[in-house]
């Protein structure tokens, strides 16, 4: 973009505009995942509406690579861009609860802690991930999936409208009364079909949960894993409780002599009436947890509470898939790569995604794999960018041992910047009714840094 090109978009917006010469770029351009490491040539940082359609013409005009930035969270960074724009949301981050009607509306560069802080102020709330810095606009394109799933569904099975900046600059509204092809491809499409500047969700009672993990060591994970594929899925949808094999961490509430330990756990959320929740709980004790952390939080404070663990600023590297079982050749593979966990933070996760996520069917939205039972994330992670070879390694290796039991596909949000196969081994029967949306709302494919959609024509 020229001096003079960007001199002009700062005239038209009421939000900043930041270039490689200004004091605060490095800050501006950083993104959650540290493993990334892009120059973008110009950061619009949104205020408006009317500054993310200035953004964007300016952008297209220049014939720049458009990013847009939600959270930032995103694993392969696909929120940031080298020598293109990036659409920075992050001051677009209002939050307006509607108790009455049950709804809150969000702005598209809103984090999740702000919604749960907003809604709980009323007793309500939506599903989610279970990390609060998650952006709302990218967990929410992607689909969602967290605490309250098993009960309430994927974060876009709450969706009930979006306001989307086209890349021709309209502004339109997606619903399933206006422009319902655009709603049905936002719902677990991802970025590709414009820039979403406010969500509408549906709420739902939920104050305090009887919640936390309990802990074995690593040498119990074939036991426990083999009882908790069984478990879970045959329990009632208030109980939720995702398998982790971890390494426990050196601080509060882990007891001392545990610190550093690998392990394998299940950290649970019992999301209906807290009096039963001892008696949905009870097979899990009878298993002789080493260490239990459960009891009743507010629903914000369970959403934090892997905040501080992963704060901005730490090398990722995962990879994800679908499962529908796990049959005891997978639980051989996670018991070797528990004991070969690379660093500290590093970790597996198994989340449930059956119960009311099942009740929506597999073409009702882009999300396709309604009939899996868990999604699998392996994260390498560490602090030290001289550890990102050898997270990586084990991540990759991980998942090269597991992918063949899974159902060949994987949750988008949960991808790095796999190729086109995988995006299409994802949406399976929906990527050719994708592909026609895409040609119909982005033609020039404006939006496509992202897990990309191709348009059909
Ligand atoms: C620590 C951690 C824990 C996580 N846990 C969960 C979990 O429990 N459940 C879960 O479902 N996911 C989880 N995720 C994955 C998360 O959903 C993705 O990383 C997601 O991409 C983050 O969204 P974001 O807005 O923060 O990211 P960004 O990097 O800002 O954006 C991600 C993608 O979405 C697009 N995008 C973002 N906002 C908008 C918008 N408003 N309009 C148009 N496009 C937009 C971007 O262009 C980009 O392609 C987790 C991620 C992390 C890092």
């Amino acid at each position: 973009m020229t001096t003079v090109e960007t001199t002009e978009l700062r005239s038209r917006m009421s939000g900043q505009v930041v270039t490689p010469d200004d004091a605060g770029y490095d800050d501006a351009r950083a993104i959650y995942n540290a493993m990334i490491d892009r120059r973008p040539a110009v950061i619009a940082r949104c205020r408006s509406v009317a500054d993310v359609q200035a953004a964007l013409d300016a952008g297209r005009r220049a014939g720049l690579p458009i990013a847009v930035r939600g959270g930032g969270h995103n694993g392969p960074g696909f929120g940031s861009v080298d020598d293109g724009l990036v659409v920075d949301l992050s001051p677009m981050n209002e939050v307006v609860v509607d108790p009455g009607a049950r709804t809150v509306r969000v702005q598209g560069g809103a984090t999740w802690g702000a919604v749960d802080a907003a809604t709980h102020e009323h007793g309500l709330a939506t599903p989610s991930g279970i990390i609060s810095t998650t952006g709302v606009g990218g967990l929410t394109l992607g689909g969602g999936h967290g605490y309250l799933s098993r009960k309430y569904g994927l974060t876009i099975d709450n969706l009930l409208e979006a306001q989307v900046v086209l890349a021709d600059g309209r502004v339109v509204t997606a619903s399933e009364s206006e422009h319902p092809d655009l709603f049905w491809a936002l719902r677990g499409g991802g970025g590709n079909f414009g820039v979403v500047t406010s969500l509408r969700f549906r709420l739902h009672p939920v104050t305090n949960v009887v919640a936390g993990p309990t802990v074995w060591p690593v040498d119990a994970t074939a036991d426990v894993l083999r009882w908790y594929r069984d478990f879970l899925p045959a329990q009632h949808e208030d109980l939720y409780g995702f398998f982790a094999v971890m390494t426990i961490p050196p601080g509060d509430p882990f007891p001392e002599p545990l610190h550093l330990q690998k392990a394998c756990g299940v950290v649970w959320c019992y999301a209906g009436d807290p009096a039963d929740a001892d008696a949905a709980l009870a097979p899990v004790r009878e298993l002789q947890p080493q260490w239990e952390g459960i009891g009743s939080v507010p629903y914000p404070g369970l959403q934090a509470g892997f905040d501080a663990l992963y704060p901005k600023g730490l090398q990722w590297y995962w990879r994800g898939d679908f499962v529908r079982e796990v049959p005891d050749e997978a639980v051989a593979a996670h018991v070797r790569f528990a004991q070969e966990l690379p660093s500290t933070h590093s970790t597996m996760h198994l989340y449930p995604v059956d119960g009311a996520v099942r009740r929506v069917g597999q073409s009702d939205t882009a999300w396709s794999y309604r009939d899996v039972t868990f999604s699998q994330v392996i994260v390498g992670v560490d602090p030290d960018p001289a550890n990102a070879a050898a997270i990586t390694r084990w991540t990759s290796d991980y998942w090269e041992a597991t992918h063949p039991y899974s159902a060949g596909g994987a949750y988008v949000n949960f991808m790095m910047d796999e190729g086109q196969d995988r995006v299409r081994a994802t949406y399976q029967g929906n990527y050719d009714r994708l592909a026609e949306v895409k040609a119909n709302y982005d033609p020039d494919n404006t939006f496509r840094i992202n897990q990309n959609i191709h348009p059909a024509r």
